[in-house]
């Protein structure tokens, strides 16, 4: 390349960097570049010997214009940056900074799901009734009606700590103390964690949440068991959502029955989420076992009640469409910022 387009090129690079060379730091490596010791601008000025006398005196001449030119250019831009420096300075702002967001803190969506359950059975005049994590073998199973050799108590695993000790297993051990503790009417739900020795996967955990509920008193039948789920489901899914009982077993409870809801997805025309039939089992219930009235002493002749009781992961899943209960306890703070 000829040297004096050379020069034309430096001139445009240099030019370009300038431009955007952003504060005093950037500014200096732009003039070492070009106009230091070892510059791109020096270098030429000093093999000017190498060159016949003509180009000599047109190179060096045109070379050291563009050296004067660069340093002014240079300087200027300096002055500029400190100006800019110091009217930030001066001002204490510097408003090309990002704002400072503040991080507050929400509810974990599992505690808007129980309170929200919570609050529709509070309103319907239930109140709320809370119980012990650690139990004895008579709460969570004997005064159930699930006696240590009965096969039904295969169906309820459980972490067992020491002698008759436990963690329990459902929150029907509430039921028991509220009971022991006061003669009917009961008209109580018993929100909390439970244990179960479950392989965590995408819909068990060894540890979750249910909310069951209680009412005993004399003529509760199963259509007062009926009425308050199906006033339950359409607070909690919508007016739209149809229920529907199948009958089931439970040992604390005769008749019993599971409770499907129409597909909150797919509003039971069938889909993934409800496996194409339409129906969502939410929860189980029942009218309250004579059994478990003779265990607390309420007259099994004179009472009666219903029980029922549900997973809060459950329906917080279907809820938010959720398909992993893993990330509930992950506190992955990506996941749990969007239930604000
Ligand atoms: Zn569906």
């Amino acid at each position: 390349m000829d040297i004096l387009s050379r020069l034309d090129d430096i001139k445009k690079d240099f030019k370009a960097e300038l431009a955007a060379a952003a504060g005093e730091k950037a500014l200096e490596e732009v003039r070492i570049k070009y106009t230091g010791r070892k510059g791109e601008l020096t270098r030429i000025l000093r093999s000017l010997g190498d060159l016949s006398p003509e180009l000599k005196k047109e190179v060096g001449k045109k070379a050291n214009i563009l050296k004067k030119e660069f340093e002014e250019a240079i300087s200027s831009s300096r002055e500029e940056a400190q100006q800019i420096k110091a009217r930030k300075k001066q001002e204490g702002i510097d408003v090309t900074l990002p704002g400072i967001t503040e991080r507050l803190g929400s509810l974990h969506p599992i505690t808007q799901t129980m309170e929200k359950i919570n609050d529709i059975f509070v309103s319907l005049g239930f109140r709320i009734a809370e119980g012990p994590e650690i139990e004895t073998e008579f709460y969570n199973f004997e005064a159930l009606n699930i006696p240590l050799d009965h096969p039904s108590r295969d169906a309820f695993d459980t972490f067992y700590i020491e002698g008759e000790n436990l963690l329990r297993s459902h929150t029907s051990n509430v039921q028991i103390h509220v009971m022991q503790t006061q003669p009917p009417p009961v008209q109580a739900i018993m929100p909390g964690r439970v244990y179960r020795p479950d392989t965590v996967d995408a819909t068990h955990s060894f540890m979750f949440h249910q909310v069951e509920g209680l009412m005993v008193d004399e003529d509760v039948t199963f259509a007062d068991l009926k009425g308050t789920l199906s006033m339950f489901c359409k607070s909690m899914f919508g007016e739209e959502i149809r229920m529907r009982l199948r009958p089931h077993f439970f040992p604390f409870t005769e008749p019993s029955a599971e409770v499907d809801i129409s597909c909150i997805m797919c509003k039971g025309k069938g889909c993934r989420v409800c496996s194409g039939n339409g129906w969502l089992e939410i929860l189980g219930a029942g009218m309250v076992d004579p059994k478990v009235f003779e265990a607390v002493g309420y007259d099994a002749g004179k009472y009666t009640g219903y029980a029922f009781g549900m997973g809060v992961e459950r329906i917080a899943m279907l809820q938010y469409g959720i398909d992993d209960i893993r990330l509930f306890y992950e506190n992955d703070i990506r996941f749990l910022n969007q239930f604000r």
